[in-house]
């Protein structure tokens, strides 16, 4: 056997698993397809981490450095498949090479989901950007754009605000996903318009966006709005897909768990932002990993 446990993705549950493991002396490999901290890269600031209050990069450094030190080995390499073998011995296939090993953690969150309008495909990179903390800059005294009604738009308005000229938050009910204490946050806002019940038909320009035709979902009112940007922010979609043939998933492609994190196949776990849970924080996803680590170790 090459691992004791090789953990796919090094978000916050992946890493926390690490840390876990390397406590328990499970020799553990982290396989990380676009380096470590998951989505605390696209965040600018963390303030619902107890203990914590700075910069989502600052915060994925500390995780990953600490499960280094109880001897997680990290390599960056992207997972093509994964096979069950005989012995109940798990196969891990990259694009370089092949592991083995007796448990497979699955921590490779999600990505973001599309709006679905017209024009957003054609202005990606050109003004429709999925990540605020790493394109916002880009829209300095401009006006801007997000869509979506959760805790990732209301932040995202929040963050833009500080540097562009007005923020239109766009959202297709009139209530919202995000948390109270935000959504009061950008109410109070001077820069952010909040406008409801309304899509995003089409977004258009030429070699950039220059605005965005909206439809009333009440009225059926059309409208055309100027603005330099469009950031969604209308949710995730899990990365489930090199274990689907596999495990069980639920019908929006979440991996179904039980509360030791085992999926439908013996040693196959997962945790954090992948699997079908009420809520999906830093915290949550650590304590994920911590939960799947245990119930591997403890039943070593
Ligand atoms: P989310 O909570 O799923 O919200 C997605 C929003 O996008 C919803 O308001 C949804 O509208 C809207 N939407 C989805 N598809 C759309 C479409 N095709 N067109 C227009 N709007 C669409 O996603 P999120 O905000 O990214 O958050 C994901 C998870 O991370 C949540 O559990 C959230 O609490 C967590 N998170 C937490 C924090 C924090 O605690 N500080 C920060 C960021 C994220 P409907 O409401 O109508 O469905």
């Amino acid at each position: 056997m090459d691992f004791d446990v090789i953990i796919i993705g090094a978000g916050p549950s992946g890493l926390t698993a690490a840390l876990y493991l390397g406590r328990a002396n499970l020799k553990t490999l982290i396989l990380e397809s676009v380096g470590s901290g998951g989505q605390l890269n696209y965040t600018y600031e963390v303030d619902n981490y107890p203990g914590f209050f700075g910069k989502g990069t600052e915060l994925a450094e500390k995780m990953r450095s600490q499960s280094l030190k109880f001897g997680g080995i990290f390599s960056s390499e992207k997972v093509i498949e994964i096979k069950v073998l005989a012995g109940d011995i798990k196969l891990v296939k990259t694009r370089k090479n092949e592991y083995r090993a007796k448990s497979v953690i699955i921590a490779t969150g999600a990505n973001p989901r599309p709006l679905g309008a017209e024009g957003e495909e054609q202005f990606k990179g050109l003004g429709v950007s999925y990540c605020a903390t790493c394109d916002g800059a880009f829209y300095k005294d401009k006006t801007v754009l997000v869509a979506g009604g959760g805790n990732t738009a209301f932040e995202d308005a929040l963050y833009l605000s500080k540097f562009c000229k007005a923020v239109y938050l766009i959202h297709r009910r009139d209530k919202f996903r995000a948390s109270a204490n935000l959504v009061e946050k950008v109410r109070n806002n001077p820069k952010i318009i909040i406008r409801t019940n309304e899509t995003i038909e089409k977004i258009q320009g030429d070699s950039m966006v220059k605005s965005v035709v909206l439809k009333h979902t009440l009225s059926s009112r059309i409208s055309v709005l100027d603005t330099s940007a469009v950031f969604v922010a209308a949710g995730r979609l899990p990365n489930s897909a090199i274990v689907k043939d596999i495990v069980e998933l639920d019908k929006s492609n979440y991996i179904v768990t039980d509360e030791n994190m085992r999926t439908s196949v013996n040693g196959i776990y997962a945790v954090g932002d992948v699997r079908t849970t009420p809520l999906r924080q830093i915290i949550t996803a650590c304590a994920d990993g911590a939960v799947a680590a245990n119930d591997i170790a403890m039943n070593w």
